[in-house]
């Protein structure tokens, strides 16, 4: 019984892995590095983020339209 309760435990550690792993990969490394001297393509829209928002949210992945809109859903987990 207990033996059980381990592999269930240890299989939905594997899962919990294989799933942050698969949320990871949903942002390609290559759109989170700034390109041309840091302009950057909002991930969820595609329109460039602006300039001033880059300065201040170097960091920034999305523009401060889909940023908001994310917040809104209550999904900013990134
Ligand atoms: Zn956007």
């Amino acid at each position: 019984m207990g033996d059980e309760i381990d592999r269930a435990q240890a299989a939905t550690e594997v899962y919990q892995e294989a799933a942050l792993l698969a949320h990871k990969r949903r942002t390609p490394p290559a759109r989170i590095v700034p390109l041309n001297g840091g302009a950057r393509d909002c991930l969820d829209c595609g329109k460039p983020i602006p300039a001033a928002r880059l300065k201040a949210l170097p960091n920034a992945i999305r523009c401060i339209e889909c940023q908001n809109k994310k917040e809104r859903m209550g999904t900013s987990l990134e």
